[in-house]
């Protein structure tokens, strides 16, 4: 990874270098006490210590690098509603009343992040409204139907796109229409997680940097344990996602780290980007694997897309992203590429994120599968509240399976490459 001259520990992102929060936390050296232990300085895990600060919680946050230095420091910024598989297919998994409850949190995360950003104060560029755009009317019929099963769990903020609007959206001929969300939006997720995270300071709440946790011994008192120093608390929230590695296979087994690339053109002239993105939506496009982009406060051009199974990057990051930006916007072909980065989400066999607990007072929460700045804030919450005691909603979804991934950590790669290049020759043939 090449990290940031302006922001050392950090993936060398336009996040990074824009940054409102340089300062660097110390690391933990000897021993200190909590109530609440949480591996990992993500948007899942300092969503789970603000709830618990603000419920009267002593909480230790040990982070293995800098906070938001993991997908949540890097991503695109898309606020997206709901969750990486469509509520209908949960009913037909996992029944109906199931997809009535995750239906009735659906919407909470997106509501999470709005009420921490007004209450907090938190300066994260945050813009309402989504677009989803289709390139063929199969897909345009697929989203009809999302939004009719999205309504009946009370969605309000859907709309479907006709192929002459799409323009107010994104000023391309790639589109034959698509679905706007209201509801939606993007923000600027480093500066939004570091701002959750000086709000959980101010409440308390200790987070330590490069404090990577090497061991955990659980227990009636779990023991976290980091290079230097060890943490006791009567709790230990697992909060490391993609970059966990191997320290607990019992759930690492379940998810595999996948990369996606990002990048951010030059600053561009305002008329034109305005153009290109009239309505400041945040876009994705409908495809397996799928292109996302949207502006930046300074009028930059964030686009990403790409996909790399097991996390491996292509050596050219640009080389990879740069002719789609191109195919979309052809107006861009003399853009300046100033940054190019990537980053691991955890996709789940399931696409659904694994909630559990590995002891009675050991849980973790991962796997949101490529669309987590929404569902990590709620999944976060609902941590929290099981700490808090009230475990009700944390049971709804530790109750749904968790399937390892085919093929086990050797062979799950090159299977799941090969179920991706199936529905990615579907998209390019459009069936
Ligand atoms: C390039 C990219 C683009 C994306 N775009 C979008 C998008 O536009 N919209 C959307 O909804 N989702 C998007 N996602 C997904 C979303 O970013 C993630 O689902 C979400 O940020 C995951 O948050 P997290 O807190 O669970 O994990 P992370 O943010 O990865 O945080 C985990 C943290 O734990 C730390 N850690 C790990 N192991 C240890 C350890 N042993 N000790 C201490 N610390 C440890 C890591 O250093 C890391 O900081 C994207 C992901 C990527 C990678």
């Amino acid at each position: 990874m090449q990290t940031s001259p302006t922001n050392p520990g950090h993936a060398n992102s336009w996040y990074a270098a824009s940054a409102n929060d340089k300062r660097v936390r110390p690391e933990l050296e000897g021993e200190t006490e909590a109530d609440v232990c949480v591996i990992g300085a993500g948007f899942t895990g300092i969503s789970a210590a603000l709830e618990l600060a603000e419920n009267g919680f002593s909480v230790v946050v040990l982070e293995g690098e800098r906070i938001g230095f993991g997908a949540s420091g890097r991503n695109g910024g898309q606020i997206v509603n709901g969750y990486s598989r469509d509520l209908d297919v949960i009913a037909k998994r996992y029944g109906p009343e199931k997809a009535v409850k995750l239906g009735e949190m659906s919407l909470e995360g997106g509501e999470i992040i709005r009420r921490r950003v007004a209450t907090y104060g938190i300066r994260c560029d945050l813009v309402d409204g989504g677009f989803f755009a289709a390139f063929t009317d199969k897909q345009v019929k697929e989203m009809a139907h999302v939004k009719a099963n999205w309504e009946k769990h009370g969605h309000t903020g859907l709309e479907m796109v006709s192929k002459s609007e799409v323009g107010r959206y994104a000023k391309t001929d790639r589109y034959v229409g698509g679905m706007i969300d209201r509801l939606g939006g993007h923000i600027h997720p480093l500066n939004l997680v570091l701002g959750e995270a000086a709000a959980a300071e101010g409440l308390g709440v200790r987070i330590f940097e490069k404090s990577r946790v090497t061991g955990l011994d659980m227990g009636a008192s779990p023991v976290v344990k980091t290079a230097r120093g060890r943490v006791k608390a009567k709790y230990v929230l697992v909060c490391g996602n993609a970059y966990l590695g191997s320290m607990l296979p019992k759930i690492t087994d379940r998810m595999m780290p996948v990369s996606s690339q990002v990048m951010a053109t030059e600053p561009l002239d305002a008329k034109l980007i305005e153009d290109l993105l009239p309505a400041n939506y945040c876009v994705e496009d409908a495809n397996y694997v799928l292109d996302y982009y949207r502006r930046t406060a300074d009028n930059r051009l964030l686009y990403g897309g790409g996909i790399g199974y097991g996390g491996h990057d292509p050596a050219n990051l640009t080389g990879v992203i740069r002719p789609n930006m191109l195919k979309t916007f052809p107006q861009l072909k003399g853009a300046r590429i100033d940054f190019a980065w990537s980053g691991n989400f955890a996709l789940t066999l399931t696409r659904i994120p694994h909630i559990g607990r590995l002891s009675e007072n050991v849980y973790f929460s991962h796997g949101d599968s490529g669309h987590g700045v929404t569902t990590t804030h709620l999944l976060g919450k609902i941590l929290g509240e099981a700490v808090r005691g009230h475990a009700g909603r944390f049971d709804v979804w530790a109750s749904l399976p968790a399937l390892p991934f085919p093929g086990g950590r050797t062979f799950r790669v090159p299977l799941t490459v090969l179920g991706a290049w199936w529905y990615g020759l579907r998209d390019k043939l459009g069936v």
